[in-house]
């Protein structure tokens, strides 16, 4: 066998076909495509409206085992499958995928193009700033950051009448309120429109929003891994008077509005979603808005190009929508609720739409359905469970790997007894995609030192434990013709009538919703609730946000929230610390331990390596 050369190189190797030719052979007319550039477009959402008749195709999610430091494949294995489906069995395709955050670019990991034969191209495009979607979440998010802090500043040094004279301006000698101001006022039980006839009372109501500053939920964002940005104190200059606060800095991908991006269905919905925000409580106990704030139109208006899902390519010449990136832990890790949609419509009844879900099946995989599928109506037909071999062997028992160190020699030389001991957690992944009645196809992504006998072991195995079939892969070294098997597995697969159910019902408590998941998906034997996340859901009850979804902010590294126990652990009860609310995203997430929300960059970040040739443009050092 040949070696396989660098992502990099074989990205580099392959001349994209011009976008717009690609736009026209997915059935894309010329308005409704924006041109960036020779190798990215956006796509308009009229052709929702556009194809409304058209029939869906199959819909199919990329999941994997618990994840491990030696990877695990799902984006290769992503982008392997539709050019399997695509370029090879000649069937309309898209793959839906995350934009990668540009900070761990930089840092520790790298991109995200998928690997191997099996990549989104061009990958220093699709790494970098593709085109501003994640820019725009940054100047969003920022906006009402800022929004807040000059709140209530204002409101700590002028009086009630002050404020409002200033928050309804006189023009041409006349006061009036702006569309939000009424919806506030409404919101406030106060029926009036004009505005000479409030009340000192109502005035005072109006003109305070009364922000609790120890109560502030959101955080400033950039794409960038500074971790001296984790706990910050604001307010220093003399022109804030002394009203500094403790703050901090988010990564921009865990922003509620990246969350939005990917659960929005159109842009009305997006502007509901923005203003629903919840960014604080008043010292009354009542939950400050983004519309209370006023800013909720200006971020529809930053947010109006990011709605639309970006087009590229795989190395096979097939289509990509690469859109939203939601962090996978405090949120829900899943590319956009539109660019499915658009996909599924675009490719026809027998076209196949795969997108892949972020970390393990039980976190990634559970927020799909519990939270996305619930959100878009769309149900999905197979689930693709992505194992390797070197991965389960780890959670069998596998010593630990040190970055930059050989590779111990359990993970290069045939050992079925620990292969076989570690398929447990496979075979838990497998069930767990069963609880919700979707057919899984477990795919074993081939490493070059698995031996027949181990890829074998892992096929039966997943047979023997319910999945639909399992087949080996080698895609990442031969691209699209080395997922043909998986391919057939998966139409075939995607025959099966679906018997697709929820794991809970959303009108259930809070606390019930939240025991399912960790005793059903986890293998948990219970949770318990610390004071605080006691204290929330009975504030969140109160304020009526009961009835939302859950999203478990999770160690993705082990069924349990102990990270270094691999397998399938048994006998632990999860904590659950604190419960955060994002509204307008439409999601709970309970914090089970401590999250971090900015990496950090490492003694070598990867910007080392990174340079432009002045010659040929050409970027070095991205891998
Ligand atoms: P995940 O989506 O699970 O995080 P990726 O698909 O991004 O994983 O792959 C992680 C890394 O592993 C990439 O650099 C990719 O090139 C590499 N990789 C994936 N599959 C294989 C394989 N079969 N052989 C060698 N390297 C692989």
């Amino acid at each position: 066998q040949k070696p396989v050369p660098s992502d990099i190189e074989i990205s580099r190797s392959c001349v994209p076909k011009p976008i717009d030719r690609l736009a026209k052979e997915v059935g894309l007319l010329s308005d409704e495509v924006e041109l960036y550039g020779k190798t990215k477009a956006k796509v308009q959402l009229s052709i929702i409206k556009r194809l409304q008749a058209q029939p869906d195709g199959k819909y199919v999610v990329v999941t994997g085992i618990t994840p491990t430091p030696l990877g695990e494949g799902k984006s290769t294995t992503t982008i392997g499958l539709v050019q399997a489906l695509g370029a090879h069995m000649k069937l309309n395709v898209f793959a839906n995928v995350r934009q990668p955050s540009q900070g761990p670019t930089f840092g520790i990991k790298g991109g995200a193009a998928g690997g191997g034969y099996s990549q989104v191209i061009p990958m220093e495009e699709f790494n970098l700033h593709l085109t501003g979607d994640i820019h725009a979440i940054t100047a969003s998010n920022n906006l009402v950051a800022a929004a807040i802090d000059a709140r209530m500043f204002h409101e700590a040094t002028q009086s009630d009448k002050a404020l409002y004279n200033r928050l309804v301006p006189l023009s041409g000698g006349q006061r009036k309120f702006s569309p939000v101001q009424i919806n506030r006022l409404k919101k406030l039980g106060i029926d009036k429109t004009d505005p000479t006839t409030l009340t000192e009372d109502e005035i005072s109501r109006f003109a305070r929003l009364d922000i609790d500053p120890s109560s502030v939920t959101w955080q400033r964002v950039l794409d960038t891994n500074d971790r001296f940005l984790r706990k910050i104190t604001i307010g220093q200059s003399p022109t804030e008077k002394g009203y500094t606060r403790e703050a901090q800095f988010d990564i921009t991908v865990a922003s509620e509005i990246m969350a939005v991006l990917a659960l929005t269905s159109s842009l009305e919905d997006m502007r509901e979603r923005l203003a629903k925000m919840v960014v604080a409580t008043s010292r009354g106990g009542q939950p400050i808005t983004t519309e209370d704030l006023g800013v909720c139109g200006a971020l529809t208006v930053l947010m109006k190009d990011a709605i639309k899902p970006n087009l590229m390519q795989t190395l096979e010449g097939t289509p990509v929508f690469v859109h939203a990136g939601p962090f996978a832990n405090i949120a829900h890790g899943n590319s956009s609720i539109l660019a499915d949609k658009i996909a599924l419509k675009l490719v026809g009844p027998e076209g196949f739409v795969v997108t892949e879900a972020g970390f393990g099946a039980d976190i990634g995989m559970e927020k799909f359905f519990n939270i996305k599928c619930r959100y878009s109506g769309l149900r999905p037909h197979v689930v693709v469970l992505v194992a390797t071999v070197r991965a389960l062997k780890m959670h069998g028992g596998g010593p630990t790997v040190t970055a930059g160190m050989p590779l111990p020699k359990e993970y290069i030389e045939e050992n079925l007894e620990l292969l076989e001991k570690g398929c447990s957690n496979m075979k838990k992944q497998i069930e767990n995609a069963n609880h919700f009645g979707v057919p899984v196809v477990v795919a074993v992504n081939a490493f070059k030192t698995d031996t027949d006998a181990e890829l074998d072991l892992v096929c039966s195995i997943a047979r023997g434990a319910g999945a639909f079939d399992a087949v080996r892969c080698n895609h990442w070294a031969e691209g699209g013709a080395g997922a043909l098997a998986l391919g057939q597995a998966v139409q075939k697969a995607s025959k099966t009538p679906s018997s697709f159910k929820f794991l809970y019902d959303l009108e259930l408590p809070i606390t019930e919703k939240i025991r399912i998941i960790a005793q059903k998906i986890y293998g948990a034997d219970d949770i318990e609730l610390l004071p605080e996340a006691q204290h929330k859901v009975e504030l969140y009850t109160k304020q009526g946000f009961g009835k939302l979804p859950i999203c478990m902010a999770k160690t993705h590294l082990s069924l349990s929230h102990e990270a270094d126990k691999k397998g399938v652990p048994t006998g632990f009860v999860v904590p659950i610390r604190d419960i955060r609310a994002s509204v307008g995203a439409g999601f709970l997430f309970p914090l089970v331990g401590t999250m971090p929300t900015i990496p950090g960059l490492p003694t070598r970040p990867c910007f080392y390596d990174i340079d432009l040739d002045p010659e040929t443009e050409q970027i070095n050092g991205l891998f």
